[in-house]
């Protein structure tokens, strides 16, 4: 189809076209025709015949109620006739693989002029690559499936595979033996846990809570305790159709009664009469992917305490659908064991041993939950910087009130402080084995994290203060803030309560304090 042959016309021909049969404004140098649009502006009509709207520039206008967005998409795209002649579009929308000009809306090792000890030149180089990635595959199918609730489009999974960012999901370690990364950006084993930060925080920005975990969240959490506790058999079985995203894990621990006191779970797991398979009877809650998943990494209570068994989908195994004030498209699920047979060559770990197995599995996972974590909330800066700047309220700029910049301060500063410390743990699980991760780095895992969530849930407040009612509004201006403040208690609760980890942390300091220690 040829394209529309576009004119440039002078502002004054522009102001000529100011009425309902006939209206034409300027946004950013650009002339729109909205003659046959008037009557659909979901505005109402006023709004556009306004006269300082109709025949105008209505950049200003335009900016402080809608979002960029609006103006890109193709409906609109086709409204345009033309350029005011001798100007140029000064405002730019981002493409794909950008990185943001905004102050602080990107870590300070991204941002030009800044230096950072902890980055090399190949985590600049994974980080263009999912940054396009996630430009080009994520963020389109979040907003769908935010949408429509499914689990995200088989198509991104397998995307995902070929580039073998599931196995790059679990950290350095030998499954990623013989994978290319990346297209072959990074070798595996040179893959350390600031390649897997660089990765989860670029996926992060697709900006939608429920997908992110519908991302195979529960793979990341289930599929670790078969990597390190699972026979070779079992591995060899499991681990690549899960890596392939053929098949999807997840790992149930919770119950209605045991959430943050693991001990108390019910599930049981007996022997069967010729001693070859577990029989197992309970159910588990709120379980991230298990709606679809195919496999199950289950703490179950056995004769001499706890063990975790891996249970495949079969008979007796119910999964279904528990909404929660995110989208379903994490697939939580609530799911029931009734007498579900699993051979005993599927125990992770020890027979009895399973709380050490359930316990080795949480640094990880917590650790992983403040890199999104650190990076959400920047996004939420981002957000905040350019409305304040946009919106005018009493004929300046919101961002002119003392008040809004203390907030903005406020935000910039948890969010800077939580990734500076973030880092620091990083670096410190790069130098040291998972035994002294385990030992030393536990309790500063969990401050960190609930740090990280407290800091979030203050952000998620002042970003709804400062978008008012946009803030609490599902599309337009602040829809990123609304869905931030509706999903940000999931990240406080989930991986350990915020106030469990604090005192998680402490009580390991006071394991630490030396004896002889006096004021
Ligand atoms: C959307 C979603 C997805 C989840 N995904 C999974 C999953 O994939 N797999 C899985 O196994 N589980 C999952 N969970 C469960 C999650 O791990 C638990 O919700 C969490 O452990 C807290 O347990 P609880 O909700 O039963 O709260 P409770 O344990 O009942 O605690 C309620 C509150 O009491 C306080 N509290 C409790 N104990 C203490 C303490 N010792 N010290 C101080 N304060 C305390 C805290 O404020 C806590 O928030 C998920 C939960 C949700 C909501």
């Amino acid at each position: 189809m040829a394209s529309k042959q576009l004119r440039t016309y002078t502002r004054e021909e522009v102001a000529k076209h100011n009425k309902e049969d006939d209206l034409w404004i300027i946004i950013d140098a650009k002339v729109y025709d909205l003659t046959r649009f008037v009557g659909m502006h979901p505005g109402g009509i006023a709004a556009l015949t306004d006269e300082d709207i109709a025949g105008q520039d209505a950049t200003d206008q335009f900016f402080a109620l809608h979002r960029f967005e609006v103006l890109l998409k193709p409906q609109y795209q086709r409204l345009v006739i033309g350029n005011i002649e001798g100007e140029e579009a000064a405002l730019h929308p981002p493409s794909i693989g950008d990185i943001s000009k905004v102050p602080y809306a990107e870590p300070t090792w991204l941002t030009e002029g800044y230096h950072s000890p902890y980055y090399t030149e190949n985590h600049r180089e994974l980080q263009r690559a999912v940054r396009k990635f996630t430009d080009e595959y994520l963020i389109p199918d979040a907003q769908a499936r935010e949408e429509d609730g499914k689990r995200p489009d088989q198509k991104v999974f397998d995307k995902m595979a070929e580039l073998e960012l599931h196995a790059m999901r679990l950290g350095p370690g030998k499954h990623l033996q013989g994978r290319t990364l990346m297209g072959g950006i990074v070798k595996p084993e040179e893959f350390d846990y600031f390649h897997e930060l660089v990765a989860m925080q670029e996926m992060v920005r697709c900006g939608a809570r429920g997908y992110g975990d519908g991302l195979l969240g529960g793979k990341v959490i289930g599929l670790p305790p078969v990597l390190n506790f699972g026979s070779e058999e079992l591995k060899a079985r499991v681990v690549p159709d899960v890596l392939a995203a053929k098949k999807f894990i997840c790992l149930a621990i919770s119950e209605a009664h045991a959430g943050s006191d693991v001990m108390g779970l019910q599930t049981t797991a007996v022997k069967s009469e010729d001693g070859q398979e577990w029989i197992i009877n309970g159910s588990k809650k709120w379980i991230t992917n298990g709606t679809f998943a195919d496999y199950f990494t289950v703490g179950c209570k056995t004769e001499d305490g706890f063990t975790v068994i891996l249970v495949e989908r079969g008979p007796g195994v119910e999964t279904r659908q528990i909404k929660t004030s995110y989208s379903t498209t994490a697939g939580t699920a609530f799911i029931t064991f009734d007498n579900v047979r699993a051979p005993v060559g599927n125990t992770l770990g020890e027979e009895g041993g399973g709380i050490f197995v359930m316990l080795s599995n949480f640094n990880h996972e917590r650790w992983v939950m403040c890199c999104a974590s650190a990076r959400a909330q920047r996004g939420i800066v981002e957000e905040c910087l350019k409305w304040t700047s946009q919106r005018k309220a009493f004929g300046k700029p919101l961002n002119s009130l003392a008040t809004v910049r203390a907030k903005l301060a406020a935000m910039i500063q948890r969010a800077e402080s939580v990734q500076n410390w973030l880092e620091n743990i990083t670096y410190q699980m790069c130098n040291m084995s998972y035994k002294q991760q385990a030992s030393k780095l536990a309790g500063q895992i969990a401050l960190l994290k609930s740090y990280s969530t407290s800091c979030a849930q203050e952000t998620a407040r002042d970003a709804v203060q400062l978008f008012g009612g946009r803030g609490i509004t599902k599309t337009g201006m602040g829809r990123l803030i609304e869905h931030y403040h509706r999903t940000i208690p999931f990240d406080a609760l989930l991986g350990g309560a915020e106030d469990v980890l604090s005192d998680l942390g402490v009580r390991q300091a006071l394991r630490s304090m030396p004896h002889d220690a006096r004021l």
